[in-house]
């Protein structure tokens, strides 16, 4: 019998994300994601309806991830988000992913938007060096949840254009209840403080006003989570600054999910984006974009649907 030594035990771990599941993903062992080492891709698309700077005149090539490193119950992505079922449909070929960016940058789009990344950070730097190597130029924006490794981010630097993260909370009882990440407050701060340090507060734009360069924050704003987005919007305000572009979002649309759920299973109420509004204004941020809150339903995607979204 072969005697089991310390190498013989160690099993890797995955790194990607801050979750540090025990598996080798390499080897096909799946973790929390239920993510291989293929690059899933579920779909590919222009997409038009994002802040104006982020779309530009002609939209931006959104690449949208499978499976996600966040389970939140009340995705609003959640055909393609969850870990657990099958997938309206999965690129996983290199060349045919960069070659559909290439023909949705052919029709004038100037950027590449990578939707939910987290879990597949190593598979979106080789698209990336593919485009790059393609000699294509867009605007690389990364999309995330913020549920990121300090790290990671920092690697990123010189890749990464413009980062759109979209910090979802700052209650730690929320963030488990409804992520199964409890930790995802001080994750998400450390990841966002390494995109102020790379990006600061300043927008570089083209002369057609498309972003080049920066830091957009989104918040979505859940109804009965009142003071979970102004506790997010006074981290912003007090620990990096007020002068940061934030996207503030009313679009919540409660999803077959959540239908009973005695809080998501509503849109959110008047008073209370006006208060989360209020706290804004309060917090001196001038720079960015408000919702309207008659948005819910028009901003959601169908995967289902050849074009996704409504434009
Ligand atoms: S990327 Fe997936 S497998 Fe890796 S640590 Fe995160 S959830 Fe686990």
């Amino acid at each position: 019998m072969t005697p089991r030594t310390k190498k013989n035990d160690r099993r890797r771990t995955c790194r990607i994300c801050p979750r540090a599941c025990p598996v080798d993903r390499a080897a096909g062992e799946l973790g929390y994601c239920q993510t291989g080492a293929g690059f899933a891709a579920a779909t590919i698309c222009l997409h038009r309806g994002e802040e104006p700077p982020v779309s530009g005149p002609a939209g931006i090539c959104n690449v949208f991830f499978a499976r996600c490193n966040l389970q939140c119950l009340y995705c609003q992505n959640y055909q393609i988000s969850r870990n657990h079922g099958p997938l309206p449909s999965s690129l996983d070929s290199p060349e045919e992913i960069v070659d559909r960016i290439e023909a949705i940058l052919a029709e004038g789009a100037k950027a590449v938007g990578f939707v939910s990344p987290s879990h597949r950070i190593p598979r979106m730097r080789e698209i990336i060096q593919e485009l790059r190597r393609r000699g294509r130029n867009p605007a690389m924006m990364m999309n995330t949840n913020c549920y990121d490794l300090p790290g990671t981010i920092a690697a990123l630097e010189g890749e990464i254009d413009l980062y759109l993260p979209d910090l979802k909370y700052r209650d730690p009882i929320l963030a488990r209840e409804y992520s199964g990440a409890e930790d995802y407050p001080e994750v998400a701060e450390a990841a966002l403080r390494e995109m102020y340090r790379q990006k600061g507060t300043e927008l570089i734009l083209d002369d057609d006003g498309s972003a080049r360069s920066g830091l957009i924050v989104r918040h979505l704003v859940l109804p009965g989570a009142v003071e979970n987005s102004k506790a997010c919007l006074r981290f912003l305000a007090e620990e990096l600054s007020p002068d940061l572009h934030i996207s503030l979002m009313s679009q919540y649309h409660p999803t077959p999910a959540v239908r009973d759920h005695p809080d998501l299973g509503r849109t959110l109420r008047e008073e209370e984006y006006g208060a989360v509004l209020e706290e804004m204004e309060r917090l001196g941020f001038t720079r960015g974009w408000v919702q309207e809150l008659d948005s819910p339903g028009s901003y959601l995607p169908d995967f289902n649907r050849p074009a996704v979204f409504a434009d």
